[in-house]
């Protein structure tokens, strides 16, 4: 693959790279370089030449419930615990029903797709078939994925409730089932949050964990109900935290948690021992009345961070609209403590790119033009940009500024995932477009 056009990313969380009227090459699937001019081996090989559109790394959501996008947009009045209770429970178990769950993982991936998010970690739902065929589909359609069979045996409605030795049996033959069958897509274990999952639970799957070196994903101090309710469930452990590491469950630099709005002191130290990603939420926690993340804190104080969508807490899948809102909270956060700083557009992407792309859960990192990252990338441009770039000149990160927070799906004019031009998935089949 040789793109020319005007690259941009960002190596480091405040530094964006531009180079202009550049070529990205990549051998196969992974990033071979960014040039000015072409290598003189490379000459007479074909060169898409997309003009000065941009050529930006394809973003990566690494907090998204993939069953839960039909609900986008729906039940925003109600907080996190009843919002659970009657709207995403009700949803989830409809997942029971394969040709249903298949149906509406299509319309999930193509929308991802038309997003520009080509990577992602997803929460399924507990149903195995349902959550074997998203893992299929994604692989199929050309995406890299890590995607969970949710676990959850208390605090759920009966038609979600499991059997503890049948939660774990489904799981490790899933994860066993990814390795052999799927190229690009892994199994990561699940379980939904701590007072979804007893102790024998969340134990039986710390040692599927520990056999079979999976990572983990899962919610960490969301929502102040929520938290209390751990404590209740929990009252020897020393937080929310620390329950997820008392059972085997936060395997190092493997581990995802999503939120982390109200970390304790001792929570961060711990997150940062053992290098947990935090998936930053910042349109859900909204959305869920949850509070308002100190990102730029957390940052500082070195636990790593991503930006993601987390549908349907978050109501769009589209991750530009959740890296503006990052922006925005941190600068909330600002209005009202003058120590805090404010995220910028640089590493805004950064936080939607590079950090949760080389997440090391994934075979190979992603979200970079740096040699060896894969080739996941989004050419922006269309015939609006155009129109306001020729009355306008802007400049490439003006022009990427506008993009996230502005921009539209439509603004996207191609996307390449591990140096291939992604053609919608299953368009054949209609989208209703
Ligand atoms: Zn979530």
């Amino acid at each position: 693959m040789i793109l020319k056009g005007t690259v941009v990313w960002a190596p480091e969380p405040a530094r964006l790279e531009v180079s202009e009227a550049s070529y990205l090459v990549a051998d196969g699937a992974a990033v071979r370089g960014v040039y000015r001019e072409l290598p003189a081996e490379l000459a007479g090989e074909p060169v898409e030449d997309w003009g000065d559109a941009l050529i930006v790394p394809a973003f990566v959501d690494a907090h998204v419930h993939a069953p839960q996008y039909l609900n986008a947009g729906i039940g925003m009045d109600e907080e996190l615990l009843p919002w659970l209770e009657r709207r995403t429970f009700p949803l989830e178990a409809r997942f029971a029903d394969a040709a249903f769950a298949s149906r509406a993982y299509r319309a999930f991936l193509r929308e991802l797709w038309r997003q520009g998010t080509l990577r992602f970690v997803a929460f399924g739902t507990v149903h195995a078939p349902a959550t074997w065929e998203l893992m299929r589909l994604a692989d199929a359609a050309g995406f890299t994925a890590l995607v969970g069979k949710v676990n959850m045996d208390r605090n759920a409605p009966a038609s979600l409730a499991e059997d503890p030795a049948r939660s774990l049996g489904e799981t490790e033959e899933l994860a066993l089932r990814a390795r052999e069958e799927l190229a690009h897509v892994g199994f990561i274990a699940t379980p939904r949050f701590v007072p979804s999952t007893t102790d024998r639970l969340m134990d039986g799957l710390g040692a599927l964990v520990e056999k079979y070196g999976l990572p983990v994903q899962s919610h960490v101090d969301e929502n102040r109900s929520e938290i209390e309710l751990v404590a209740s469930l929990h009252p020897k452990s020393e937080s929310y935290a620390h329950v997820y590491e008392e059972h085997g469950l936060m395997p190092r630099a493997r581990t995802i948690l999503a939120h982390g709005v109200w970390l304790k002191p001792s929570e961060i130290d711990l997150l940062r021992r053992r290098e947990v990603l935090v998936a930053h939420c910042p349109q859900s926690n909204a959305n869920l009345t949850s509070g308002v993340m100190p990102l730029t804190r957390t940052l500082d104080a070195g636990v790593a961070c991503a930006v993601a969508s987390d549908v349907a807490g978050g109501s769009n899948l589209g991750l530009p609209a959740h890296m503006a809102c990052a922006v925005r909270a941190s600068k909330l956060r600002r209005v009202r403590d003058e120590s805090e700083r404010a995220l910028g557009l640089a590493e805004a992407l950064y936080l939607a790119t590079k950090a949760p792309g080389s997440f090391a859960g994934f075979a190979d990192p992603s979200g970079s033009f740096e040699p060896g990252y894969r080739a996941d990338v989004l050419v922006i441009e269309s015939a609006r940009t155009r129109e306001l770039d020729e009355l306008l000149g802007r400049t490439p990160a003006e022009r990427l500024e506008r993009f996230v927070y502005s921009g539209e799906s439509a603004d996207i004019a191609a996307r390449y995932a591990g140096g291939e031009r992604m053609p919608e998935p299953f368009a054949q089949e209609g989208s209703g477009a």
